[in-house]
């Protein structure tokens, strides 16, 4: 199919590999994959998707989506230009772009004296991907330090959303068919030093527990009230098991591992599986964190 009127044809790739772009390193193609240089690009393509009835998914560091092998229809937005890599600090906020690396962020504000993002550490990904999941875990989220948020909606209309309009929640993706385009986070004046020793608490204590430099896309399902969705995978008897060059990790049982040749297939079907186990011996149906294109 051809898109003759696809703005910015230098801006475009057509059947990316998407493997190249997502943490699992697993996946098929994009059909257009299209990286604008700024908000105004960033409309345009919004707009050719809308008037030529294309699906729109936007992809950060990948670092929490499992494509499909077929490969994603119609176009993927890209933000890792410059224009979506902006880091301003004003006295203790700071105001990011949401192609700007998450752990970059965490190190910029612990080497500011700026404390809050030092509990995001060890997670990849980019500023736009943990807002639209509400990334943290057991230290703290991005949400308590989140002032506003800017997006783009699929009429290519800007919004800003103050931190009381937004309805946090658990891994809850409150910006569904928008494209965060930056963030204002506010945080606390605090010692450097102590700031980045914490950070190296937190990155050690991850390191024992997680399989953090494995090709994964962190924990698959999300944690049922009151339960952890990794300790009844592994009571269920089930780090270890595979599924061609997918396996659930020894090391913590709610990450998958692509041991190097898995396909999506493969991963699928091991979720499958474990949420198979978990029901019949738990009575508990596990739901996915990881979003699947
Ligand atoms: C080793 C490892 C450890 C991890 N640990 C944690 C953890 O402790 N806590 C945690 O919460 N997560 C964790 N994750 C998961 C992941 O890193 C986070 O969810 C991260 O915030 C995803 O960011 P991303 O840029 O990679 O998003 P992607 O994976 O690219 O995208 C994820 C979702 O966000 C959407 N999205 C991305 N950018 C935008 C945007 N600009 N506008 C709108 N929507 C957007 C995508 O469309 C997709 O639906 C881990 C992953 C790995 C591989």
């Amino acid at each position: 199919m051809e898109y003759y009127n696809l703005p910015y044809n230098e801006l475009i790739k057509r059947n990316e590999p998407l493997s190249r772009y997502t943490t699992f390193g697993i996946g098929g193609t994009a059909e257009i994959f299209a990286e604008p240089r700024n908000s105004a690009e960033l409309k345009e393509f919004i707009e050719f998707g809308r008037d030529s009835r294309l699906p729109i998914n936007v992809i950060g560091k990948g670092s929490n989506v499992l494509v499909n092998d077929s490969g994603v229809r119609g176009i993927v937005i890209y933000l890792a230009r410059n224009g979506f890599k902006r880091v301003k600090r004003e006295n203790s906020s700071i105001i990011a772009g949401a192609g700007v690396s998450l752990p970059l962020l965490v190190n910029k504000s612990v080497g500011w004296g700026l404390g809050g993002l030092e509990v995001l550490t060890g997670i990849p990904g980019t500023v736009g991907g943990a807002v639209a999941s509400n990334a943290g875990g057991k230290y703290g989220t991005i949400s308590e330090c989140i002032m506003s948020v800017t997006t783009i909606d699929i009429d290519g209309r800007t919004h800003q959303y103050n931190r009381e309009d937004i309805d946090f929640g658990y891994r809850k993706n409150c910006f569904l068919n928008q494209i965060i385009i930056e963030a204002m986070l506010k945080l606390k004046e605090c010692n450097r030093v102590a700031l980045l020793k914490r950070s190296r608490e937190i990155l050690q204590e991850k390191n024992l527990r997680q399989p953090l430099s494995a090709k994964s896309a962190g924990c698959v399902f999300k944690n049922p009230e009151g339960y952890c969705a990794g300790a009844l995978i592994e009571q269920a008897g089930l780090k270890g098991q595979r599924v061609g060059g997918a396996i659930v990790s020894e090391k913590h049982a709610n990450f998958i591992i692509n041991t190097g040749n898995a396909t999506a297939a493969n991963v699928l079907e091991l979720v499958d599986a474990i949420k198979g186990d978990v029901l019949r011996k738990f009575n508990i149906l596990l739901e996915l964190e990881i979003q699947v294109w």
